[in-house]
């Protein structure tokens, strides 16, 4: 048998994954069964890092575009990450799989500060480890702290977890014509402006040789599938 390609993971979770049909932006029975597909993933072996956005609660650009200060608004959308990374720590215990939260904001009686030799410790354990508040600068996306912590935690690939099964050539929502890519460059995504994480995010996996693989978390079995290469997915490489 050949050895899975990746073992150390960031999976980087959009803030709107854990949204419920409701509009209730962390809906508890989403937010349990994209707690399971980690759990699954986990009991197979793989090394698990996670960062997770705030756009299901506040996005600071498009409150800046309504009178917000931008920085102030970026503070709030980083603080909304770490509402979510609560939620998805919470979600994560209940079901058995042992995780620790580190914010980039320091927040000593909510969660550990980020540092990275401790978060190689909580993974030489078995735990996950769930970073929050982003790189923890305004003017960054949660999308850079994916790319960012992956490289720093040295991650074989990083996933991108969302609600849609891959990067299309337009958007699928409006298109009715538009194409998947199974795989596609970083170059290419760069030039053509696909809609895959943000241009810093990109050259920063870029320029440290790590895979960005887009799925949809919200099916069942679907991260299991595409880490064992047979899910739906596009990969960034
Ligand atoms: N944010 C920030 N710096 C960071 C990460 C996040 O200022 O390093 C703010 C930014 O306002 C962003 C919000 O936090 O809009 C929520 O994160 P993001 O939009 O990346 O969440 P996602 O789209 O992944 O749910």
């Amino acid at each position: 048998m050949t050895p899975p390609r990746f073992k150390r993971i960031l999976l980087k979770l959009s803030g709107e994954v854990l949204m419920g049909e409701g509009g209730l932006a962390i809906d508890p029975a989403v937010t349990a069964r994209v707690a399971q597909e980690i759990a699954d993933v986990k009991a197979q072996g793989y090394e698990l890092c996670i960062v997770v956005g705030g756009g299901n609660i506040f996005r600071g650009l498009a409150a800046a575009t309504k009178g917000f200060e931008r920085a102030t608004a970026d503070y709030m959308g980083m603080l909304a990450t770490v509402m979510n990374a609560l939620a998805v720590q919470n979600a994560l215990e209940q079901i058995g799989v042992d995780t620790r939260v580190q914010s980039a904001i320091p927040m000593a009686a909510v969660c550990e500060p980020f540092i990275r030799r401790r978060a190689e410790r909580h993974l030489e354990k078995g735990r996950v480890v769930i970073f929050a508040a982003g790189v923890g600068s305004p003017y960054f996306t949660t999308d850079s702290g994916a790319a960012l912590r992956a490289a720093e935690m040295k991650c074989d690939a990083l996933f991108k977890g969302t609600s849609v099964d891959g990067v299309y050539d337009a958007d699928p929502k409006k298109v009715a014509t538009a194409k998947r890519y199974d795989s596609v460059t970083y170059d290419e995504v760069l030039a053509k402006n696909l809609k895959v994480m943000d241009a810093s995010a990109i050259a920063l996996c870029r320029d440290n040789d790590i895979p960005i693989v887009v799925f949809n978390i919200r099916e069942h079995g679907n991260f299991a599938d595409v880490l064992a290469g047979r899910g739906i997915s596009t990969i960034v490489q």
